[in-house]
């Protein structure tokens, strides 16, 4: 062996037995730096998760704007069918459904409600999830029906927003009539007989619905809010017990897409009319 070769070696030797009192030096972690580390965590993940849960929030706004978009499409589709106009409502179980809540979706669990396939959009869209909010965390009250919407009304009726059909009667042979352009609702009308498109509401959910003044109604919460909220009392919902805000997604006719906090706005919106008042 060359006098390099063994001096390669004596050196080989010794850097393991350094590395070796290292490694035995850094377990010794003290149970104060332990402390430190588990305090300095604590601290970040305090300071990160509203963001985290905020980003959360916004990503579901997102989403649902963007189903509102896409049964806007389908929209569009029905109306270049049917003469341009808005759908009016359909027959199922010996009456007329005013299709409010059942303009399109999938079937849920609850078979008291007109199935998917009979709703008006149905041939459009099929049984798409773009009718579920993902943010629809249903209602936690017993409705007139006595059933629970739960857990999503989504998945008890196969979709989470209501369609400004309006309030209208219907003729002998089921054609709404007494179309008002201002209180009635969009059903049966032309898309081009509404003068502002952009105000005039076609989809939301249900905390816009809270504000029509003409009945005491259940109020419930999706967006921002902690759980679904239940107030009653006439004529409004009673704020007291309000558990959230009332955020909701409008798709106006002309199809852009915006998120109202209705909180607080008692009296000043029908989902009925032209959106006048709200901010
Ligand atoms: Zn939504």
């Amino acid at each position: 062996m060359t006098t390099t070769l063994r001096v390669a070696a004596i050196v080989t030797k010794a850097n393991f037995r350094v590395s070796r009192q290292m490694k035995l030096q850094s377990a010794a972690f003290s149970l104060v730096e332990l402390l430190v580390v588990i305090a300095v965590v604590a601290i970040l993940a305090a300071l990160l998760l509203p963001a985290l849960s905020r980003s959360r929030e916004k990503a579901k706004e997102a989403r649902c704007a963007s189903n509102l978009k896409q049964i806007y499409a389908g929209f569009l589709l029905y109306q270049s069918d049917n003469d341009g106009r808005f759908s009016a409502g359909f027959r199922w179980n010996n009456q007329i459904w005013e299709n409010a809540y059942f303009v399109g979706g999938k079937d849920g669990w609850d078979t008291n409600v007109p199935p998917a396939k009979l709703r008006p959009l149905f041939p459009y869209l099929g049984a798409s999830d773009a009718f579920g909010c993902p943010a629809d965390v249903g209602v936690d009250f017993t409705n007139k029906d006595g059933i629970v919407l739960a857990p999503s009304v989504f998945a008890a009726r196969g979709l989470s927003y209501g369609y400004n059909v309006g309030i209208f009667v219907y003729s002998k042979v089921g054609v709404p009539e007494s179309l008002n352009e201002r209180y009635s609702g969009l059903a049966g009308k032309k898309m081009d007989s509404i003068k502002s498109p952009a105000t005039y509401l076609l989809m939301y959910e249900a905390p816009a619905l809270s504000n029509d003044d003409d009945q005491p109604i259940e109020v419930v919460y999706w967006h921002r809010a902690r759980k679904p909220g239940t107030a009653k009392g006439p004529p409004w919902a009673d704020p007291d017990k309000d558990r959230g805000p009332r955020v909701s997604p409008i798709l106006f006719v002309d199809g852009h897409v915006i998120f109202l906090d209705f909180t607080g706005g008692r009296g000043r919106f029908s989902p009925h009319n032209e959106l006048t008042t709200a901010q």
